[in-house]
């Protein structure tokens, strides 16, 4: 990759690498925008095969954290943390508190947050070298793990693609393949099944939930058959590209809506869906619970607020399919168009004036 020919074609603003032998940290930190304010993203830690994969990874992250933040209105811009290892065998003390170095000396141009891979006792050690962090224990006056209030963002959102498309958001018999039953995809699966929607899921560690799936006499499927099931909505919780040039002429569902980042392999893969008349809720829109929480948290946290605002992601959902529709395009381009247009008028606005431009933005209401 050349990573400036990139960074230049995304509008990425800073890409940083950080070393550390003794505890065997390999991270890297991607700030895609701060137009709208300082750079709010999660730290994945995966077990990258290449290095190149990692760095893909954080900059696909990052730049949806930027439209993530905008759509769901958050004086905040995108950036994301990888740590190339495998979360079962690298993490440490002096791991995390390394990287909460590496997060510190970034000024507070980018506060990190728990993603795939850590935890939020993870955040309690980096918050030791580090104030530039969020979603931290409610014992550190922090709102503890993100969660929830993701998956509550996606059963609102899957509520209102269902309204959309199947004429009614009351999910009693709806189908819904759950990909994944991890932190997210587990209570998402729990609400629904709560209003009487079918579960069918997948996970490549079924142990995992064993409870929930008796309780709720949820059908698991193999992780490869999650693409051939028959259902109303196929809800990707585990990781991102599952839409892709391999599974989309597998999909049976109507609706694509769930939890994982960048589910679009590649953007034409959101045309490809338009054209099949499947209905895509925009990942970045739908699971946008969790920024919104941890972002609640920069100020005094109200958890009444971040779940208010969380539950009109419904609305955010139904503005997005109608700006789709009076434009003929997919939801993926409405969905960016709204994004990226509030991003411009805060950047034109600092730049006439030098404000911050939030008043405007205020203004807008966008
Ligand atoms: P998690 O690691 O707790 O859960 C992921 C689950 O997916 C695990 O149980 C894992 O075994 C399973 N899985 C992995 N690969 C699979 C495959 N090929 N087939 C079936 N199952 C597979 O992660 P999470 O926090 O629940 O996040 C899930 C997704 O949602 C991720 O893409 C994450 O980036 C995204 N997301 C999470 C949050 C949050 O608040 N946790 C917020 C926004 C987006």
């Amino acid at each position: 990759m050349e990573l400036f020919d990139y960074m230049q074609d995304y509008g990425h603003e800073q890409v940083t690498f950080w070393s550390d032998k003794e505890s065997g940290l390999k991270a890297i930190i991607a700030i895609h925008s701060t137009v709208l304010g300082p750079a709010l993203g999660g730290t994945r830690i995966w077990a990258y095969k290449t290095e190149e994969e990692a760095l893909l990874d954080v900059l696909r992250l990052s730049e949806g954290m930027t439209y993530k933040a905008s759509v769901a209105g958050l004086d905040l811009g995108g950036g994301k943390a990888v740590i190339i290892g495998d979360p079962a065998k690298i993490k440490s003390e002096a791991l995390f508190r390394s990287y909460g170095r590496f997060v510190n000396s970034l000024g507070g141009h980018y506060i990190t947050a728990e993603d795939v891979g850590t935890t939020v006792a993870d955040m309690t050690y980096v918050h030791k070298e580090t104030s530039h962090v969020t979603g931290l224990a409610r014992s550190e006056h922090g709102s503890g793990d993100p969660s929830p209030l993701t998956a509550f963002g996606v059963y609102r959102g899957i509520k209102a693609a269902c309204k959309t498309q199947l004429g009614t958001d009351d999910l009693q018999g709806v189908t819904v393949a759950v990909q994944g039953l991890g932190k997210v995809g587990h209570c998402l699966a729990e609400r629904l099944a709560e209003d009487g929607a079918k579960i069918i899921a997948t996970d490549i560690n079924p142990q995992a939930a064993a409870s929930l799936v008796e309780k709720h006499n949820i059908t698991m499927v193999e992780p490869d058959e999650i693409y051939d099931v028959s259902c109303d909505v196929f809800a990707p919780c585990a990781m991102g590209g599952v839409i892709n040039d391999n599974t989309i002429d597998r999909l049976r569902c109507k609706i694509v809506a769930g939890a994982a980042n960048n589910q679009l392999a590649e953007t034409h893969h959101g045309d490809e869906l338009y054209t099949r008349k499947i209905l895509y809720a925009p990942d970045y829109v739908i699971n946008a619970g969790g920024l919104i929480n941890v972002a609640t948290e920069l100020g005094a946290y109200d958890a009444d607020e971040a779940w208010r605002k969380t539950a009109a992601i419904y609305d955010s959902i139904l503005r997005i399919i109608d700006l789709a529709k009076d434009e003929g395009v997919a939801t993926y381009k409405a969905a960016h168009r709204l994004a990226k247009a509030r991003i411009e008028v805060a950047k034109q606005e600092k730049e006439k004036s030098g404000s911050n431009g939030r008043q405007v933005l205020e203004a807008l209401k966008i």
